[in-house]
Formats: structure tokens, sequence, C-alpha cells
């Protein structure tokens, strides 16, 4: 039979087997199985390992069954069945409650696969998924590792080993496997060919087999993106764009004059390279990265005043409207008269500029998108509104995305759309991106790194407030804030929740605020109280800890004008103490606030904790931010929080919300699973890999003919970029 990766999987195992794999795993070609990997790899001699394996590991163990024994429970109704299954090297005991075992016999081999668990001080596995090898097996189930792929209820691992094997069979091995990859490459690299990797991967005899498949198996995967990514910043680098270069006696130099500090030398060579990519005439791509407080918007002002002044209009993108209507007043203040253009008091050398959110009413609306679309408004700041159909820019010159972690792809797109030719754009971040992430999901954009702050700053101090462990500590905590008001100093206290609804959502609701760790508040986990909510909390603090102090609430579902009114309040100093969702995490900028108490600190990710205690980290005056949580100090979670606590720097916290994560979080829900490609790599531990990939992928599109001597590469990247679920890289 010819078969080909393209080949039909009922061809090659049957109509029904191939149903089946279709409905519950999307495996239908060829290709989607040896494409299918095993997810580990059971083997005999696992038992001698057992004693160092954690309570909470999940093993697989390939054993024989020696003795089955029943009685009936003591303590409750039922019976209690253990097993004793050996390897050769060790033995365990299985347990099973109330099961009934016609299967079980004595003298059979199976795979057993389950969790560890811990009973009266002893590990015990219990209630472990089981599949008995019966005769046919004997070749399969001989091998010294067995592969574990991810399975369903209608397609055990067992079927998908057994069905590799058949294809192995009809094809004599993967002969008919062609490598995509060049093999001056492979041989740089020390690969494994494709055929070969395959088989190693589906039928290893070692565990070194394994790696060296998988090494090779997780290039196509590091290479076909860095491909899709280099091609897509060489489509970008084609785009005819607007030169916005440098003018003076015009508003860059107004903003340089009105500022009240002098930049800092990070803040300096970024504004310069900026200004070099917005004088040409390709659009410009850019990532800022800068920790919490690093000064990123003054950098992202003066390019938009330069912008300004080459005769475009640049318009600014929050994430929400308190921060949006910030930024709009504080760049307005800034810009005094020069932002008044057109008023009676303007300057008529300025600009307008102009608020956009979803909220404002339907004149103001109006009038503002009338000046942005007759270009009277050079600034046009914003939350995602700005991207609503109906609004159009006179000559929108440069795009500028603030705190993209809450932002899509799609929304940078949408926007850069508005302009009559691609705009510039700027993205910046204060979420510290590790390299292999910037590598992969920004793989698109070049970046810039603040890394200083600016100095004078105070930093700030964390603490973990284990309520469970340390109940007296709470009591401690709101001293400490008393002790900070009265010192002339205001306090943010943060809630995962806001409280008057019924349905319980909350505001972490940022896809990448959801840190997925086992036990996290999204994990399903109904043991949990819910979580504690502003209202709750304010009510509460007001009658008894924080009670003759000035207390307000701010949360998401405030109409716009009392958000706007609570943070004009708080910001001059009428309110002490803030109680508020996550709306404060990005960029709320009051530098006299100088605690943060954090209500169930356990609910919120990582990267979203450091983002909040930003908050607090803006002025003179050192701040302290408060952990509270009723997690346990060694249970993961409460070490985790240690880990936030312990260190500030952005990057270490940026590695530990990734581990805390799977990848498919990080790479957003449409970058999860098959379709993406990624299967293999880990943004964890393949930064070498993906960086090697990367500057491959770069060296092979820079020649002259491309991926034209390499179809196999070409059909690959192909399959990729025009997978609708993979749409983001493709958008240019
Ligand atoms: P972020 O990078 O978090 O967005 P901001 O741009 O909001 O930081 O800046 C944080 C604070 O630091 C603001 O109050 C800003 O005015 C101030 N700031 C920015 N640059 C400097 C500087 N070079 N020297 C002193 N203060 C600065
Ligand atoms: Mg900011």
């Amino acid at each position: 039979m010819a078969v080909t990766l393209e080949t039909d999987l009922s061809r090659v195992l049957g109509a029904k087997t191939a149903k089946a794999m279709a409905e519950s795993l999307d495996l239908r070609t060829v290709r989607d199985l040896l494409r299918h990997y095993p997810r580990r790899y059971a083997r005999r001699g696992e038992i001698a390992r057992l004693d160092d394996l954690q309570v909470g590991d999940r093993v697989t163990v390939l054993a024989q069954v020696r003795k089955v024994t029943s009685r009936r429970m003591r303590n409750r109704p039922g019976t209690l069945t253990e097993v004793t299954v050996g390897d050769g090297a060790g033995q365990m005991q299985l347990v099973f409650f109330n099961r009934k075992f016609g299967k079980l016999e004595e003298g059979s081999w199976g795979l057993f696969a389950g969790t560890v668990g811990e009973y009266r001080n002893s590990k015990q596995f219990a209630h472990p998924d089981f599949h008995l090898i019966t005769g046919d097996d004997d070749e399969d189930w001989a091998r010294a590792l067995i592969p574990i792929y991810p399975a369903s209820k209608d397609v055990s691992s067992w079927v998908i080993q057994k069905s590799v094997k058949l294809l192995l069979d009809a094809t004599g091995g993967f002969g008919f496997v062609e490598d995509p990859l060049p093999e001056d490459l492979r041989s740089r690299h020390g690969l494994l060919s494709l055929a070969a990797a395959l088989l190693d991967v589906h039928r290893p005899t070692s565990a070194e087999d394994v790696e060296r498949a998988q090494d090779r198996l997780k290039w196509d995967e590091a290479l076909t993106l860095q491909l899709v990514l280099a091609a897509r910043r060489r489509a970008a680098a084609l785009e005819p764009g607007t030169a916005r270069p440098r003018r003076s006696g015009g508003l860059l130099d107004a903003v340089d004059a009105a500022l009240p500090f002098s930049l800092t030398e990070g803040q300096r060579e970024v504004g310069e390279e900026l200004a070099a990519e917005l004088s040409r005439d390709q659009p410009m791509h850019r990532l800022l990265q800068g920790e919490v407080g690093s000064g990123k918007t003054v950098v992202a002002l003066r390019a938009m005043a330069q912008v300004v002044d080459a005769g475009g209009q640049a318009a600014l993108l929050a994430p929400t409207e308190v921060l949006a209507a910030q930024h709009a007043r504080s760049i307005s203040a800034m810009l005094g008269p020069l932002a008044r253009a057109g008023e009676l008091d303007g300057d008529p050398a300025g600009t307008k500029v102009v608020l956009l959110t979803g909220s404002l009413k339907a004149a103001p609306r109006r009038a503002a998108r009338a000046a942005v679309a007759d270009g009277s408004a050079g600034i046009v700041v914003g939350t995602h509104a700005l991207l609503q159909q109906g609004v159009e820019f006179a000559d929108l010159g440069l795009v500028v995305v603030d705190e993209q972690h809450r932002f899509g792809v799609e929304q940078r797109d949408a926007l850069r759309a508005k302009g009559e030719r691609p705009p510039h754009v700027l993205v910046m971040t204060a979420t510290p991106i590790p390299r292999t992430v910037a590598m992969t999901v920004y793989g698109d954009l070049e970046t810039s790194v603040l890394r200083q702050l600016p100095s004078g700053r105070g930093g700030v101090a964390s603490s973990v407030v284990p309520v469970a462990d340390k109940p007296t500590w709470l009591d401690r905590a709101w001293e400490r804030l008393r002790e900070e008001v009265a010192a002339g100093r205001q306090a943010y206290v943060v809630c995962p929740r806001i409280g008057d609804d019924e349905t319980g959502d909350d505001e972490t609701d940022a896809p990448d605020d959801a840190d997925g760790a086992p036990g996290d508040a999204k994990g399903g986990d109904d043991d949990r109280r819910p979580p504690l909510a502003v209202l709750d909390v304010a009510r509460a603090l007001d009658e008894g800890a924080l009670a003759g102090l000035r207390l307000a609430v701010l949360h998401g579902r405030m109409t716009p004008e009392a958000k706007e009114a609570t943070m004009r309040a708080f910001a001059a100093r009428e309110v002490d103490v803030l109680v508020a969702t996550t709306v404060v995490e990005v960029g709320v900028d009051v530098p006299n606030a100088t605690v943060m108490v954090v209500m169930d600190a356990d609910r919120f990710g990582v990267s979203q904790l450091h983002q909040l205690r930003g908050r607090v980290a803006r002025g003179r005056h050192r701040g302290l931010c408060l952990l509270v949580t009723e997690a346990r100090e060694t249970t993961s979670t409460g070490q985790r929080l240690a880990a936030v606590a312990g260190t500030s720097d952005g990057f270490e916290l940026a590695r530990l919300d990734l581990e805390t994560r799977r990848e498919g979080d990080v790479l957003g829900a449409a970058q999860s699973g098959r379709r993406s490609g990624i299967r293999m790599l880990s943004l964890l531990e393949d930064e070498e890999l993906i960086a090697a990939a990367r500057t491959e992928a770069t060296a092979l599109l820079a020649t002259d003919r491309g991926l034209a001597d390499h179809p196999g590469l070409a059909m690959e990247v192909a399959a990729l970029a025009t997978d609708e679920r993979a749409e983001y890289l493709e958008k240019a």
C-alpha cells in the first residue's frame, strides 16, 4: 500500500478505529497519528523508584498482578480491594473501593496509571486506571519503554500504540516520510532524520532514543514557527509606511521642556531608537518592555509628539477606562495650552487631545469622533472603543498599545488597519516577557527594554501574610496600613471579586491572569469559599480594622463617571484607602500611595501580583505590599507567593509564572493544542533551541531563493500559516 503523510487513517487502520480517532482525538491522517506523540513512557522496574516519588506525582507502571484480596470495610459500607503488583524490581499496593474484579487476575500483566497518594503515612496508589495486556500484545509490552499517549475514553493509549505499530508494519518502517529539514541544517545541529525520530519517539528502545527523537521533533516545531514569524517580519518590513521625521519647535520640544524630570539613560536610548524608526517609511513594529514604573509612558508620549509634529495622528490604546482617562489627563496636563488647539486659551501650534471610550455619551462621542476624523485631534486616547467601526482617522501615523497583555493580536491589527498606510506600532508591556515568549508569541516584533527605574524610587518590600499559619499577622497588617495613613500616605486594598453580583464573576478576567496553577480559583475547586469581594471587605474594614479612615471602593461595574471621580478623589488625597479590584492593576499612578494589601493573594497570578504591587512603588517612599492568603506556607501556592514576595525581578517572576502555567495558556487559547504546531516544544526549557531555530529561520529567508529549495519546509510553513487558528501569525 502506498502510504503518504496525507493518507487517510481509515485506509491503514480500518473505518472503525479511524472514526474513533477522528472523533475523539481529531486524528485523521497518517501525519496526525505520527505527530501524536507519547506524553511519557512506562517502563519495567519503575516500581523501584516509587520511594523517590512524591505524593501527587502521576505515574504509570508496567507490572504483574501478584495478589488480590477483598474485604468489607470497617468504618463504612462497601468493600476494599487491595492488589499487589510487582515488576521484578519491586512491588506496590493498589487500592480500590467497591470495585468488581472480573478482570484483575493474579499473574496478568498490565499498565497501571494513577496519582501517588498517601494514607496513614504510607504511599498509596488508589484507583489507578489500568490496561491489562493480553496475549496479542505480547511483542509490544515486552518492549523496554511503553509509550503512554494522550488518549480518550474511546481510544486508549494502547490502541494508539497498536495503530502506530500497524502503520509501521504496513509501510515497512517510516521510509515514506520525507524530511522537511534541510540536510545541512540537520547535520549542523546533529539532528536525526524525521523518519528515524518518529520511529524512536513511538517505539524507543532507550531513554536516549527518546531524547534524541524529541530534540529533532522540537526542531520541526520551532523552525516552522520561527519561519512563519520571520516571514511576517519581512513582509512588514516591505510594507510601505509613512515617515514621520522629527521636527523641532513643535509638540515634542514642548513636551521635553515641560518634563519635570530628566530622562533616564534607558528612556533616552529607546527614545532615539523610536525616533529613528519613525523617520523611516517602513512601519515600525516594536515591543517596549519595561518594569512597572520604568517610565514607558513618557517614552510613548514623545514618540506620539514626534508623529504629530510630522502631521500625523497618534492613538494610545489603554486596557481600561480608568487608565485611558488617566493617560488623557496626564498628557493634557503636560501639554498645557498645546493640548487645546482651537480653543480660546489654546496654542494654535498645538493639537487636540481627545479621549474616546465606550462609555462616552452620544454627543461627546460624536464630537470626539469628528475631531479624530477631521484630523484636529492629534492625540487620541482610548480603550477598545477605538477599534469600533465608525472611528475613522484622518491620518493615523502611530498606534501605541499600552499594557499589551490585555490586548489580543487581533485588536492590535484592527487598529493598524485604521490607517491608510500601515501606521507605526509601539506595544508596551510591564509584564516582563521571558525571552522564549518574546521570540514566539511576539516574534514578529522587535524588542526594546527599559531596565532601569528612574532614580529616587523607594521600591517596594513585600511579605506574605499567611492567616492560616499566623492568624495575628492580619491585625498587624491593618496596623501597618493605619501607620502609613497616619504618616500622610495612602493605601490600596485589592480583592479578587466585586461582590454585588449573582454570577460570581470577578475582574481577574484577562486570559493572561488566570494562572492555571492547581487549586487556582478558575480550577473549579468547589470546596473553596468564594473569593473575597470588594464590597464586603470595604464594609468590614469600615466598621472594623480601618474604622475612622476615609475609604472608597473602585471596581469595573461602577459607572465611568463614578470611577473617574473616585480616582480623582484618591489622587487628591481625599481618600485614604481605596478598596478595589484589579482595575488598579495597570498604570494607575498615585505616588503617595505606599501600602497595598492584597486579599486572597493566592487567587491572583504571579505576574498580576507583580503588576499590582507596582502601584505602591512609584513615589519617593518605600512601598509595602502585603499578600494575604489562607494558603499554608508549605503548599505550592504558599511557596509561589513567597517567591513573589522574595524577588522584585520581573523576569524571574515571569519565568515562575510560565512554570505555573501550561504552554498553551501562555500562547493563548488559539495557540494551544496541536493546531498551533506546538506539541513538544517547551517555552520554558527549550530556550536555546528556539533561539537557534530563530537564527536559522532568519538565515533561510534572507537568501534570494527563500524556501524555494526546501519544498517540504515551505509546505509545513504554509500549513501552519494558513491554519485558521494560527491566524494571528498571518495577519500582516
Ligand atoms: P510605567 O512604565 O509603569 O508605565 P510610568 O510611565 O507610568 O511607568 O512612569 C511612572 C512614574 O515615573 C510616573 O509618575 C512618571 O511621571 C515618572 N517618571 C517617568 N520617567 C521618569 C524619570 N526619568 N525620572 C523621574 N520620574 C519619572
Ligand atoms: Mg504605564
